[in-house]
């Protein structure tokens, strides 16, 4: 098994600022939006409307500084024992031994979408691809954001070997939910990704959630006026 620090594959890439849309990138003409986003799409839509589009800010919960925190501890004991390569040696040293790479930067023209990938596990029969969570519950919104990074890397990188999304309980080794990224996940991935596009360009409407559970723990729930805590904005 080796670790592998990939180090070449953002460059050349000219990205740059869309100019309504906070945070949103434009690569090639193309609108391109990070993978992490989806995670908000489904947690509630108008969430990424408060702060993408009417540019509203929040301070960080608790829980993402820890997640941000435990991040970076992960990233740096791994790059302890990692050596750098190039994306192409890893893919061919991979055809014979097992390859770990973490925090790969990984963009796709083709559907707009770019983000890094918490691990990756080449290995000659498949590749793994791993996002990090701080539970051990599969929500569909993590579930969506594994099968678009599993979308962008056989995208960019076109490896014919199955793949498979995984999510695994954030600094230990449990994983606890994988599958094959198919044809159906594939398709169903292409389809919410289209609908992402579709907001961002003002297409379709932001829908809020009716979940006041999920209100209760938004950063935006002062700010708000779809939360039966929030002031109207
Ligand atoms: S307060 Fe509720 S409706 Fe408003 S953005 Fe947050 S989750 Fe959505």
């Amino acid at each position: 098994m080796k670790n592998k620090s990939i180090n070449n594959y953002n460059s050349n890439i000219n990205l740059t600022k869309h100019p309504k849309v906070k945070g949103l990138k434009v690569y090639d003409g193309i609108n391109n939006f990070s993978i992490s986003w989806l995670n908000k799409l489904g947690y509630c839509e108008y969430q990424l409307y408060l702060e993408h589009l009417k540019g509203i800010t929040a301070p960080d919960t608790k829980s993402m500084k820890k997640g941000t925190q435990e991040h970076q501890k992960l990233e740096d004991n791994f790059k302890a024992h990692a050596t750098p390569a190039t994306l192409e040696e890893t893919i061919e040293i991979s055809h014979e031994e097992k390859t770990i790479t973490r925090e790969m930067f990984i963009i796709s023209k083709k559907y707009g979408i770019r983000g890094f990938i918490d691990e990756i596990w080449m290995t000659p029969e498949n590749i793994v691809i791993i996002d990090d969570k701080p539970g051990k519950r599969a929500y569909k919104s993590q579930i969506d954001q594994i099968r678009a990074y599993c979308l962008a890397f056989k995208d960019t990188t076109k490896d014919p070997r199955p793949i498979i999304g995984a999510l695994r309980q954030r600094g230990t080794p449990n994983i606890f939910y994988k599958e094959n990224f198919d044809e159906t996940n594939q398709y169903n991935i292409e389809q919410t990704i289209k609908r992402m596009h579709s907001l961002l360009k003002g297409e379709k409407p932001f829908m809020h959630t009716k979940n006041p559970n999920k209100c209760k723990s938004c950063r935006f729930n002062t700010q708000c006026q779809y939360s039966s805590k929030g002031e109207k904005v």
